[in-house]
């Protein structure tokens, strides 16, 4: 719809919204992911199970 296009605002509003609070896979905390992509916490990122099992974690959907 070309309504919404003129309506919405630019990339700015867009890439605020794919940045929110999510739970993290590994340890269920709340963080503030920078996407959908980021599904684990910057703590767990820092972990060694994180760095050597990420494959199954992170692309499991
Ligand atoms: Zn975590």
């Amino acid at each position: 719809m070309s309504l919404i296009k003129k309506t919405s605002l630019p990339a700015v509003a867009k890439d605020r919204d794919s940045a929110k609070n999510r739970a993290c896979l590994m340890c269920g905390d709340t963080f503030k992911s920078e996407g959908a992509h980021n599904r684990i916490c910057r703590k767990c990122k820092e972990t060694k199970t994180w760095r050597e099992g990420r494959s199954s974690v992170e692309y499991s959907v």
